[in-house]
């Protein structure tokens, strides 16, 4: 994400009047799921194995019990009531023995029914905790799956920032749809394990009304129009933190373009709104001054979704950006686009290391790229200028809202997690050496692909590589109490 500048159980579905989620005669038998994910025995999304953990700044949001490999969505959206109606299959991976596997799933969808390895199977659904009663073992492989509907709502976001203060689900006006849902949220709209540390491959399939269509991360398989509704199939061919997932439903035009090497990009825009189109068009150049630092693009298309928010986040493969001036400037489209490197490629397994993401992203986009092509409208300024202004308040920030990895949990994603890190980045790069610093920076994503890693393997790793000891290095700048000294290169 781009700063901006400046109860009781319910069993069943009893709450709702309706059938119960306990074992019963009259359970319909489970969806067929197409290909393979729906055989627990298939290794097709090994790739998605992750060592999940409670996370430390927000532990209420998502279990370590699951280890999800792949997510099945079948979506459809009526506008009219603002309700949304889902069948789910989640291919997943007990991490440990136990009674039962929880995922997250907000209240406002009421579980219909929920099947453990095509049979019917008991669970609760007490505030936003989905508990599936079923016995399993440390490294069985589980079909989990379930049927809901409901009108879903945003999630309340813990930040005071300027430009979201929720997340998830997000209604406008218009009966159309959008998210965002960093650091949690996805939970508003299906069944998750919201927690960065489990990633996932997913297939989603959404019925929009007609006229309008529904866009999500990766490769648009198809789209048809199906009794009248537009019928979309979304592939998302790496496995993804869920807060890097997208879905938007609305009115949009697709415009296709070329970046680097041939890379296919997308532009989902409002239609008719040629500023909108015209302002993203910077992806491709982009792409390149980012391929130039860190290495080759690393998904295999380029989506840039514009919605109707204020914000913007790096969703995988298909960044989301708000249609308004500030999301849609250069700095921006190039923050938002270097984070599929860091952020996307290696994400945190724990928020209090999203600083891993926004100190790379600052730099790379707001220093490092505005220091070569100035910020949208503006002529370049020298790195040194921009840093040596960022290295006035970053005092600040640390006194006001912690130490990048200890900041408080009420104030995520504030300026201590960019610019602080931007700052310890340069001064690595002075310690290093351009040649050494760069080809370590890109062959941490290489070394670590579609991974989710921490401060202590990122330390580690660097000292390790570089042959010196820099974890004193990176413990003062994330997490010592007092600002290290920044001092200019006198370079670039
Ligand atoms: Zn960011």
């Amino acid at each position: 994400m781009r700063r901006l500048a400046a109860g009781l159980a319910i069993l069943g579905v009893v709450a709702a009047g309706c059938d119960s989620g306990s074992e019963s005669p009259d359970s319909p038998p489970a969806p067929r799921v197409a290909g393979d994910a729906g055989d627990p025995g298939t290794t097709a999304y090994d790739a998605a194995i992750s060592r999940p953990h409670e996370d430390s700044v927000y532990p209420d949001v998502g279990d370590p019990g699951v280890d999800a490999l792949h997510y099945a969505l079948e979506l459809s959206w009526d506008p009219e009531h603002t309700r949304l109606t889902g069948t789910e299959t989640v291919l997943l991976r007990a991490t440990t023995t136990s009674d039962d596997l929880q995922l997250d799933l907000a209240r406002q969808l009421v579980v219909g029914h929920v099947w453990l390895d095509g049979n019917a199977v008991p669970f609760e659904h007490e505030s936003k905790d989905l508990v599936v009663s079923s016995p399993v073992r440390a490294g069985s492989r589980h079909v989990l799956q379930l049927t809901y509907a409901g009108v879903p709502e945003p999630v309340t976001a813990p930040t005071d920032r300027a430009d979201f203060s929720t997340t998830g689900w997000t209604v406008a006006r218009d009966g159309t749809v959008w998210t965002m849902q960093e650091p949690y949220g996805a939970y508003s709209w299906y069944a998750v394990n919201d927690q960065p540390s489990d990633k996932a491959f997913y297939d989603l399939t959404i019925s929009a009304p007609k006229g309008q269509v529904g866009i999500s991360n990766g490769e648009l398989r198809t789209r048809r129009v199906v009794a009248g509704r537009t019928v979309t199939r979304w592939h998302l061919p790496e496995p993804a933190a869920s807060y890097l997932i997208t879905i938007a439903i609305g009115h949009y035009t697709e415009t296709k373009d070329t970046g680097p090497h041939g890379l296919p990009i997308t532009y989902w825009t409002p239609p008719g709104e040629a500023t909108s189109l015209r302002r993203v068009r910077y992806a491709p150049k982009a792409v390149a001054y980012l391929e130039g630092m860190v290495g080759r693009y690393p998904f295999p298309t380029l989506g840039v979704l514009v919605v109707p928010g204020l914000s913007a986040m790096e969703t995988q493969s298909t960044v989301t950006l708000g249609d308004n001036r500030y999301a849609l400037s250069r700095d921006v489209v190039v923050h938002e686009i270097a984070h599929q490197w860091y952020g996307d490629t290696v994400t945190p397994d724990d928020w209090s290391d999203v600083w891993m993401n926004e100190g790379m992203a600052t730099y790379l986009a707001e220093a490092g790229w505005a220091s070569s092509h100035g910020p949208s409208g503006s002529p370049p300024r020298g790195l040194d200028a921009i840093l040596h202004r960022w290295s006035r308040f970053a005092a600040g920030m640390r006194g006001r809202y912690g130490p990048p990895v200890h900041y408080h949990p009420g104030s995520f994603g504030e300026g201590d997690v960019y610019y602080i890190p931007a700052l310890m980045w340069d001064t690595l790069r002075q310690r290093l050496g351009d040649g050494e610093f760069w080809s370590l920076a890109r062959r941490w994503l290489t070394s670590h692909r579609f991974t989710s890693q921490n401060r202590t393997s990122l330390a580690a790793w660097w000292s390790r590589q570089s042959g010196q000891d820099l974890t004193p290095f990176f413990h003062a700048w994330l997490s010592g109490a007092t600002e290290p000294t920044w001092r200019a290169s006198g370079g670039v």
